[in-house]
């Protein structure tokens, strides 16, 4: 057995890949599973990305592009900073790495040594705690209870500042929940912030997804200080159904962006060159497909979160972005005779064969999580499966 470093002693994998490697293994043994785990859009990208990256390729743009990625992908991307949060960067300011995912995991080793706190408000993406622990740093947890919507307050960032604190993390929308946070909760948790000196991470990954009348709004666009102390994250993974071409950024301090870029140019060396072209199409070109995908999750969160929210002992607050549902299914558990929602996850798999993903990955024990980014027709399906299965046992 290998000695392996202390830093991956305690890392868990993903809940995630775990609920759907067990799916993946019914369905081989020929079982009808529906997965509902999915953290990505369900569409193709669109078609005028997939013909620039060929172009791009055609044309010969196969070699390595500088570490912090291509110019002009830069030049989108701050267009895109200035068209929809009207924020002026420069080049200096903007990091490309491979996906949001990666380039959090940068910004994290740059930011925090040994023991440096940063606060992760639960429910959160499961990313954030391992990559803060490999970073050398201490998630502090801070939890958005659902009588809050999920969302933390400024009153509670206050009281768990210490001076240790280097950085809070947002996630607006947010997976797991789907909740927004509005313009006066971001002033507030701003004023906290630039009162303790802290940066704020905030991850803007699902800003394209927004339903009803609610407002995607970055905390960077509220005031000059706050977009010093702020480095947004976003990318094409979600907006543009790019998942697989790995491209995210990152916009904020100039100093922070050239550490991490320099840390990129001895870890990736540049995110994937074609991936960078077609990046530059989903940003400077046409923007219809994102409104059509943004569109089709809203009509399926309609007709799917009714019948949700009326099955026995199922908690469901309505989601405002993104393309989750987190119902508190303790009630459900328990009267159907699961001593954990866990527990419940598991029988959900195995005799209603629906996938979902247990909140336990999220800190939130009490939930599950489904995602819609599936067919209207396996949507209806699974929930129906889910009703049944708890009205049957209750
Ligand atoms: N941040 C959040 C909240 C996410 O849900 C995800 C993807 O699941 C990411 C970041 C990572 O996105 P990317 O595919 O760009 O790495």
């Amino acid at each position: 057995k290998p000695q392996l470093a202390n830093r991956v002693q305690t890392l868990t994998p993903s809940t995630t890949l775990a609920i759907t490697a067990k799916a993946k293994e019914l369905k081989e043994q020929g079982i009808d599973v529906i997965g509902l785990g999915a953290g990505e859009p369900d569409y193709n990208t669109p078609q005028n990305i997939l013909d620039a990256a060929l172009k791009s390729m055609n044309e010969g743009h196969t070699k390595y592009t500088p570490a912090g990625g291509l110019p002009a992908l830069k030049k989108a991307i701050i267009d895109k900073l200035e068209r929809d949060q009207q924020i002026t960067y420069q080049a200096s300011e903007i990091l490309i790495g491979i996906g949001a995912k990666h380039v959090l995991y940068t910004l994290f080793q740059v930011l925090l040594n040994e023991n440096d706190e940063v606060i992760i408000p639960i429910p959160y993406w499961v990313s954030y705690p391992e990559q803060v622990k490999l970073a050398g740093g201490v998630p502090v947890y801070i939890e958005g209870t659902a009588e809050q919507q999920y969302k933390i307050t400024a009153k509670q960032i206050k009281e768990a500042i210490t001076d240790k604190t280097r950085a809070i993390i947002l996630n607006s929308p947010s997976n797991p929940t789907g909740m927004l946070y509005t313009k006066n909760e971001l002033q507030e948790i701003a004023d906290v912030c630039k009162e303790a000196n802290i940066w704020i991470v905030s991850d803007e990954i699902y800003e394209k997804l927004i339903y009803g009348d609610a407002q995607h709004i970055s905390i960077a666009q509220l005031s000059d200080d706050a977009k010093e102390r702020t480095i947004i994250i976003n990318g094409v993974s979600k907006s543009h159904s790019m998942t697989g071409w790995r491209i995210g950024y990152a916009a904020g301090n100039k100093e922070l962006i050239t550490a991490m870029t320099d840390l990129a140019s001895h870890s990736t060396s540049n995110p994937v060159t074609t991936s960078q072209y077609a990046a530059i199409e989903a940003y400077n070109g046409p923007q219809d497909t994102v409104e059509e995908m943004r569109a089709a999750f809203e009509s399926r969160l309609e007709i799917i979160f009714p019948k949700l929210a009326s099955i026995p002992g199922f908690k469901v607050l309505k989601p405002q972005g993104a393309f989750y549902l987190l119902p508190d299914v303790s009630e459900a558990a328990k009267n159907t005779g699961y001593d954990s929602v866990d527990a419940f996850v598991e029988a959900l798999l195995t005799e209603a064969n629906v996938a979902v993903i247990p909140g336990s990955g999220f800190g939130a024990p009490s939930t599950i999580r489904l995602s819609y980014a599936t067919s209207l027709d396996l949507l209806e399906a699974a929930v129906a499966r889910i009703d049944t299965f708890v009205r049957s046992k209750w």
